[in-house]
């Protein structure tokens, strides 16, 4: 559904996409991960339409991208990292200006802007745009971007300016759209948040696809992103209850312990500590960061 053929943009003599070649099939929720400046947002960009290939190409449904654009963006919802509204409009008037575009009758339009905003949990907010927290404005850019009902989704960092809530109704409406066929690609730098919604992932590096795969891909990487968080205490530790706890190794006194865990826990760790009394002595973690991870990948790929 999604097609990269050797795509490759080039500023200034330098390329940010590079010979990108990548295939994702229909109903698939992909993941285009990587670190800033790996070439995530460009490739976007060229996916759908707003800045040309510097060489190769690439098309959605078939149809090539760069020769017929508005035809593409027809068939595709678009998210940016910075989604941009009309700040004296409320949110049902800035995606009903959307929906005109699409040619969608009044009755339609008002159906539609109706669902949209119970989708993404707007509805009932009358005030205008302006006012609007950036957890909010990221919510109404989800709903514009699927406001033409869209076979292909392509969401550019959707969960930035998410609070948690906002994370998981996000993560809900993205296993929606895939389980009714939709083609969806996100990008993120943010690997545990990749590997909680995609079926399959491609990690991007200095503008080069450096793995791609399926689960496998996801899970190796994601067991490189645990963090592990040594604790010492001046009397007993409690056993600490979260769903990110991977494995947890408590000295025979209690009062030190390692804990694997698939995010930083610490500040709940050191919540715990404090409501229960005990003397916290030391909290360090031990986070591998996303370019060195992506880096065993480069290593291996170019080998
Ligand atoms: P990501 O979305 O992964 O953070 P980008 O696609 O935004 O990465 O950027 C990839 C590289 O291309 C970066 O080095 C960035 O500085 C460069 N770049 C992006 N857009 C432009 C532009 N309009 N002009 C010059 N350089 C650009």
């Amino acid at each position: 559904m999604i097609l990269c053929d050797r795509l490759t943009k080039v500023y200034n003599g330098i390329p940010a996409v590079d010979d990108l070649c990548l295939e994702i099939p229909a109903g698939e929720v992909f993941g285009l991960l990587g670190p800033n400046g790996a070439g995530k947002s460009t490739t976007i960009l060229m996916l759908v339409g707003l800045i040309r290939p510097t060489s190769g190409a690439c098309s959605i449904g078939g149809i090539e991208v760069a020769a017929h654009p508005i035809e593409v963006k027809r068939k595709i919802g678009y998210m940016p990292e910075d989604v941009g509204f009309y700040a004296d409009r409320t949110a049902a008037e800035n995606l009903d200006y959307a929906a005109r575009f699409y040619g969608l009758a009044e009755v339609e339009r008002k159906r539609r802007v109706g669902d949209l905003l119970a989708l993404v949990g707007l509805d009932g907010v009358g005030t205008t745009v302006g006012g609007y927290s950036k957890g909010m404005r990221q919510r109404l850019g989800l709903a514009r971007a699927l406001v033409n009902d869209p076979e292909v989704v392509i969401l550019d960092e959707p969960t930035a300016n998410l609070d948690p809530r906002g994370v998981l109704d996000y993560r809900r409406i993205v296993r929606d759209l895939a389980g009714r066929g939709t083609t969806v690609l996100v990008s993120s730098h943010i690997l545990s948040e990749v590997s909680k919604v995609c079926t399959s992932v491609g990690i991007l590096a200095r503008g080069r696809l450096v793995a791609s795969g399926d689960r496998e891909v996801l899970s190796r990487a994601a067991m490189q992103d645990r963090v592990t968080i040594d604790v010492e205490t001046g009397n007993p530790m409690p056993r600490f209850a979260s769903p990110e706890i991977l494995s947890a190794e408590f000295s025979q006194d209690a009062c030190s312990a390692r804990i694997v865990a698939e995010s930083d826990i610490s500040t709940l760790i050191a919540k715990t500590l404090y409501t229960e009394g005990i003397l916290l002595r030391r909290l360090a973690v031990e986070k591998p960061d996303m370019e060195d991870i992506l880096l065993s990948y480069y290593t291996e790929g170019t080998a």
